[in-house]
């Protein structure tokens, strides 16, 4: 599937400095932020830099670079926020039936709290 990138989406916009955000790591290729409406005592977003719609379209066309820095950085922020012990869940909406809010790649990591046995 080709995708369309709509560079006036609010993490572009987060991106670019032109909201403010609150930052719990950046790297080279990747920004994780405080969730501004938190569903768990830990719950940080994860977004590449690059503008990619989704996973299917990041894993499509990031380099291997932009790929292993997100993957890694995902993996830094649980380690920073100390969920590894009691666990946690990583969930990554996409498109209309995924009900997918905002159109730029997104990793949610929540944790703090028993999550449950159904997708959040
Ligand atoms: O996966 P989905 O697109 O539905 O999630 C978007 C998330 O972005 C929501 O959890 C929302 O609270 C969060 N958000 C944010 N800061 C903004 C706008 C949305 O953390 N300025």
């Amino acid at each position: 599937m080709a995708y369309t990138y709509d560079d006036q989406n609010i993490f572009a916009k987060i991106l670019r400095g032109e909201i403010p955000n609150n930052t719990v790591l950046e790297t080279e290729h990747a920004l994780a932020f405080r969730d501004i409406n938190p569903q768990a005592p830990t719950h940080v977003l994860v977004i590449p830099k690059g503008p990619y719609v989704c996973f299917d379209h990041f894993a499509q066309e990031a380099s291997d670079a932009e790929i292993v820095d997100y993957i890694r950085a995902v993996g830094e922020v649980c380690k920073a926020e100390g969920v590894e012990a009691d666990g946690f869940r990583l969930i990554a909406n996409a498109g209309k039936n995924g009900v997918q809010e905002v159109p730029h790649l997104h990793v949610h990591i929540l944790a703090g709290r028993n999550l449950g046995r159904m997708l959040a």
